[in-house]
């Protein structure tokens, strides 16, 4: 049961669809949406439609853009014979974020998780495998995730890769900073070790 006028339920209910949104946050939204201006509250609901409207994925790197070729594609500076493969758009954004990473990407959207019923042909694994006829690769870093399905996905990449005499690395993982090696898990400093180079 609610008082409030429908188009605030309304507002309420589809705010608290939101992940991590309870009822309480999504009525603190609606009331802040209420009480802002009629641009703001435009601008808002713009932006939303923009995401659902103009997002689409790359054709090459399916990254997600608003243009195809995305930007990273497009971009004629970039070290055209390096991929790094990814997991989501989110991990390619963390590892642009770096600015050490000069090559381009390709993003699986997902991972290898016969749990979950996730097969490699659920995931842009022959997309992947397309763009080494097409274009010429010389490495590949697998930058997956240091989890189960993550490690499986990189180890089934690697054996599909490496007869085609292209050059496949993975990642290194590591003791976070500021963390300590006694509170480290076994498989974090697993990779810690794997990952050393000379210094
Ligand atoms: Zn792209």
């Amino acid at each position: 049961m609610s008082s409030y006028a429908k188009p605030i339920d309304h507002l309420i209910e589809a705010l608290s669809k939101l992940p991590g949104i309870g009822k309480k946050t999504a009525s603190r939204l609606a009331f802040h949406i209420l009480r802002s201006n009629l641009s703001e509250a435009q601008a808002l609901a713009r932006a939303i439609l923009d995401v659902k409207e103009k997002i689409r994925l790359c054709s090459i790197c399916f990254n997600l853009t608003d243009e195809d070729p995305c930007w990273i594609c497009q971009d004629e500076q970039r070290v055209r014979e390096v991929l790094c493969v990814v997991e989501g758009p989110n991990d390619l954004i963390a590892i642009e974020n770096t600015g050490v990473f000069k090559g381009r990407y390709h993003v699986l959207h997902g991972t290898i998780s016969p749990l979950e019923g996730v097969g490699p042909e659920n995931l842009k694994i022959k997309e992947l495998m397309e763009r080494f006829q097409r274009e010429k690769i010389s490495e590949v870093i697998l930058a997956t995730n240091p989890t189960v399905e993550g490690e499986t996905t990189a180890l089934y990449l690697t054996d599909l890769i490496r007869p085609l005499s292209i050059k496949v690395t993975r990642i290194a993982y590591g003791i976070p900073m500021g963390s300590e090696i006694e509170y480290s898990d076994g498989m974090t400093l697993t990779k810690a070790l794997e990952g050393r180079r000379e210094i």
